[in-house]
């Protein structure tokens, strides 16, 4: 082990910074619409549509010419490498799109999950071959930050030592060939909702899993300052019988954060996790209201509970799409209130509401 090591060049810092700062500006959050075409068919298939390539490059234009506006909210939007290289009907690319509306562009860059041999159901995540490559023209292709999930579960006797190891070094690498590239790594260990764990339970493996991670990437010199991190609210497990509350999810999460994250790191952008679009807008609000050490902008970065409304409204027909739209902007703007600990619970109505989002075991 050396401690003679190098970060980033002073410009490429600068450079990392103000990406990973404007995209957790006060009041801002991520939107993730990097579902793989596997996953996209899921959603469009509840909807009745099928999964094809003029369906998603529908589905995505209605997100991206919602309204100039919904940039006042969203500061980034996570793409498929589909995605990325799409154009609106009038011929503009979707990446262009967004730039107009002040949103930074960014790109999922995992390629999913894989069994881990030998192990009770626990996975790693792929994609790093050819992962600087990709990083290199995916920013000259207007790209600026990246997202890579990885999954651990909550069981008996996992996550297991070797599925947190393997999971955080898997991460650092990632993140580090991104800063190589300048691309802003957002870094994704997702603990899974499935169980019938308690609260107590998920904070502690979450706060193991998270300090695994952050030593991982000290070892690969990651530049914190321009990385965000991507993690679970800590929550109960879906099966658990209590339902805990917003003010405990609040605690727990800031608790277990202010444990492992170190306070230079800009941001925090949780996913949703199959929380009902309204409970995930309330929670967020409960950990920016707890009254504990923050340091870090604590936002959203939401996948299912920005969409839920937006494809019930939509139903694949032209008519709705203002209608979708709608829904997009309200729930954008509820979530930048939670953000900032100003939402009223319930003042926001989606279509989908309160409607469960779950997914066993879900893939992105
Ligand atoms: P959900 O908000 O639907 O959990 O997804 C966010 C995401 O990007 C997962 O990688």
């Amino acid at each position: 082990m050396t401690t003679y090591f190098n970060y980033p060049d002073a410009a490429m810092q600068d450079e990392l910074r103000k990406i990973a700062n404007a995209i957790v500006s006060p009041g801002k959050g991520i939107l993730a619409a990097d579902e793989s075409v596997g996953t996209m068919g899921k959603r469009l298939a509840d909807i009745g549509l099928e999964n094809t390539e003029e369906n998603r490059r529908k589905y995505r234009q209605l997100l991206f010419t919602a309204d100039k506006s919904l940039g006042d909210n969203i500061s980034g939007v996570i793409l498929f490498h589909e995605t990325l290289y799409q154009k609106a009907d009038d011929g503009t690319p979707f990446v262009e799109l967004l730039k107009e509306s002040g949103i930074i562009p960014g790109i999922k860059l995992d390629t999913g999950v894989v069994p881990l041999m030998g192990s009770e159901d626990e996975c790693t995540t792929q994609g790093l071959d050819d992962l600087g490559k990709r990083c290199a023209q995916y920013k000259k292709d207007g790209c600026h930050f990246a997202k890579w999930r990885c999954v651990l579960k909550i069981n008996k006797n996992t996550p297991s030592y070797t599925a947190i190891l393997e999971n955080a070094n898997v991460l650092a690498r990632y993140a580090s060939i991104c800063q190589m590239n300048g691309l802003v790594p957002i870094v994704e260990p997702e603990i899974l909702p499935d169980g019938d764990h308690d609260i107590v339970r998920c904070q502690k493996v979450t706060e193991t899993v998270l300090s695994f991670v952050y030593k991982a990437l000290a070892d690969h010199h990651v530049f914190l300052e321009g990385t965000l991190l991507k993690p679970n609210m800590v929550t109960g497990g879906m099966s658990h019988a209590i339902r805990f509350s917003p003010e405990e999810v609040g605690k727990a999460t800031v608790t277990a954060l202010s444990r492992t994250v170190p306070p230079c790191v800009p941001g925090i952008t949780f996913l949703s996790g199959g929380q009902s679009e309204e409970e995930a807008s309330v929670n967020l609000n409960a950990i920016n209201k707890f009254q504990g050490r923050k340091p870090w902008a604590l936002t959203f970065s939401f996948g299912r509970a920005l969409q839920a409304s937006v494809l019930k409204a939509w139903q694949g027909k032209d008519e709705n799409i203002p209608a979708a739209q709608t829904e997009l902007l309200r729930r954008a703007k509820a979530n930048s209130q939670s953000s900032l600990g100003s939402y009223s619970a319930g003042s926001v109505a989606g279509q989908a509401g309160e409607q469960g989002l779950f997914v066993k075991n879900h893939a992105y």
